[in-house]
């Protein structure tokens, strides 16, 4: 848009000077004279004139010749006749003059244009929303987009060794496609990065393209949506012929969510706009041919709220989790990012990592600076560790306000709940065995989580793994209350978990002796439907529901029994466990099965 302004400013302006110009030049190339007009008279009455012509204002003619010239051209401005007479009597020189009405014209004209050609530029501004220029409809701008050449590396990407893991094969792939297919290897198309923002998603992208020295285009989700209805569409479009013409390349889209909402989400009656432009990536993703060595990635956040269509086999099919890093991670990336400043022996990059639980990469990376900053203003040459812990006292005041770290002692009563998981887990036969425990909070519901990973896929389980699941739900907040004589409201989930599996177990799988073998449907399937004299009302009486509630409270109350029993009588363990839990953050379950052999 700035561009095309500019340009039609000039236009007109180009136009009024040359007008300008014009004007002086027509004048100057007839060289008249203009004489005062009581000259005129006077030559009148001397009998020099040889012709005239008169208009309304002026007289223009010709001075009669003499011997030795031509009579000359002039011009002259009329004078009002008594005025001239009662002038000339006494002697005056005068002269007639014409107002000059071309600026006040020019002006008439020119300045309702420039009003117009103004408004005109504000509403077509309003109306794109900031956007490349109407000129460009539709003719996608990527050319800006695209980087070629990027020195960005997975060196530069710390903290996340899983993620660049399962990225490696991509690289692969780009860095010989033909060698690939020749083999017959699954061809990756989509990547989904999922992970909060700050994680380094956008970093891993532009380092898979580094690495493989491919070009990388990038555009953001939202890009795509605020622009005319079916610009978004066309866009993709031209993004993706572009990257065609460029390949083996990567195309790389951040907020995916803004523009893969699921359709329908959120907003009643949809918008129209996204859901073309959805459709069109839908529709570009299918339609290449994997061979050629495009391969896709996106970045969100927010992977549930995206329409099921982007997450179907052959689009993006493969999920890569960048997570929070853990202390590691955290001293790994502060390294990356310690490189760029200079600072002394004093600085423990391991104290500092441990400072900071809870942040990510991009704060991190703020942190290193911050401390560079503060060196600078107290003129210190390099930046000492006393810089680091003022950086992080001020970033984990920030950060607590936006509610992104947790404080020491919530930190503790998450360390003993998940703990209390995984020791619950633990000690009960045919239970799932505990692959990762940890603490860095994520997402928004859970501030920590204990992953259980089934050791086969099942489609049958028993009546007792079904309870000592639900014991191991409750066994967070039994933790809590054998340690701390208090519970939180950190255990909601866990309960709401636990209690849809007894409620199953009574009403769908016949487990329970008092309401017996029978199937009631989970629930009804639309609200109306269960009103009075409208069919599919309750399918048992109030004094069945009224068992059925007591049974299921039963299940709970017993399952939270046998974990409360396990934990207390394990209670010097379950604080030694969660200490460790609490310095290291994360623990997996070969690490946890040592820590408990040991004691
Ligand atoms: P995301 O795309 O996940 O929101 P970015 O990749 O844009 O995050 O990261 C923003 C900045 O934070 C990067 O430019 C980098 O300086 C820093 N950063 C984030 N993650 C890492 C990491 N794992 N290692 C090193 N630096 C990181
Ligand atoms: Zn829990």
């Amino acid at each position: 848009m700035e561009k095309h302004h500019k340009f039609s400013v000039w236009y007109v302006l180009l136009g009024v000077w040359a007008v300008l110009i014009l004007h002086n030049l027509l004048f100057s190339m007839f060289a008249i004279e203009t004489i005062a007009y009581s000259e005129f008279l006077d030559l009148v009455r001397k009998g020099k004139i040889a012709e005239v012509a008169i208009t309304q204002n002026q007289i223009q003619g010709k001075t009669a010749s003499a011997q030795d010239s031509e009579g000359t051209l002039f011009r002259t401005v009329r004078v009002d006749p008594e005025i001239s007479e009662l002038l000339a009597k006494n002697n005056i020189t005068f002269k007639g003059e014409i107002e000059s009405t071309f600026f006040r014209d020019l002006l008439s004209w020119v300045v309702p244009i420039f009003l117009f050609v103004g408004l005109w530029f504000f509403i077509m501004r309003r109306m794109m929303g900031q956007q490349p220029g109407f000129m460009s409809l539709g003719k996608n701008k990527a050319k800006i987009y695209v980087q070629e050449d990027l020195d960005v590396t997975f060196d530069d990407v710390a903290g996340v060794d899983e993620s660049k893991h399962e990225m490696m094969e991509v690289i692969e792939f780009l860095k010989n496609p033909q060698k690939f297919t020749r083999i017959g290897g699954m061809i990756p198309r989509g990547i989904l990065l999922v992970g909060p923002p700050g994680t380094g998603k956008t970093m891993l992208a532009k380092a898979a393209a580094g690495e493989s020295g491919v070009p990388f285009f990038s555009l953001s989700g939202s890009e795509f949506v605020e622009m005319f209805v079916g610009l978004g569409a066309a866009r993709v479009r031209d993004l993706f012929n572009q990257a065609k013409q460029k390949a083996p390349c990567i195309i790389f889209i951040d907020e995916l969510d803004a523009l893969g909402k699921a359709r329908g989400f959120g907003n009643m009656g949809g918008h129209d706009e996204r859901e073309q432009t959805l459709n069109q990536l839908l529709v570009e993703m299918d339609g290449f041919d994997p061979q050629i060595g495009v391969i896709l990635m996106a970045a969100t956040n927010r992977p549930e709220i995206l329409d099921p269509a982007l997450l179907r086999p052959g689009r993006f099919d493969r999920q890569i989790l960048v997570d929070r890093p853990d202390k590691k991670g955290r001293e790994a990336i502060l390294k990356v990012h310690l490189k760029k400043i200079q600072y002394d022996g004093s600085v423990d990059v391991e104290k500092v990592a441990a400072m900071t639980p809870g942040m990510v990469g991009a704060d991190l990376a703020n942190l290193v600076n911050e401390a560079a900053l503060l060196a600078v203003r107290r003129d210190k040459e390099k930046a000492t560790m006393a810089e680091f812990e003022e950086a992080v006292e001020r970033l984990v005041a920030g950060l607590e306000k936006k509610n992104r770290l947790i404080n020491p002692r919530e930190k503790k009563i998450v360390a003993h709940h998940e703990m209390g998981h995984a020791l619950v887990s633990f000690f009960l036969p045919g239970t799932d065995p505990v692959q990762k425990i940890t603490i860095i909070p994520r997402g928004i519901a859970a501030l920590g989580y204990t992953m259980q990973v089934p050791t086969e896929d099942r489609f049958l389980m028993k009546k007792t793994e079904l309870l000592n699941r639900i014991a191991t739900l409750l066994g967070g907040r039994a933790a809590e209350a054998i340690v701390f004589e208090d519970i939180s409201t950190g255990a909601h989930n866990d309960l709401s978990k636990a209690t849809d599996i007894a409620r199953s177990m009574v009403r769908e799988y016949g487990m329970s002796e008092k309401v017996g073998q029978v199937y009631f449907s989970p629930k009804n399937p639309s609200p109306f439907l269960n009103m009075p004299g409208m069919g599919g009302a309750t399918e048992y009486s109030e004094s069945t529901a009224e068992i059925i509630d007591a049974e299921i409270r039963e299940i709970l109350a017993a399952q939270y029994k046998t974990a409360f029993d396990i934990l207390s009588s394990k209670k010097s363990l379950l604080e030694k466990c969660a200490g460790i839990l609490l310095e290291k953050e994360t623990l997996d379950g070969q690490e946890l099965r040592k820590i408990i052999e040991a004691s």
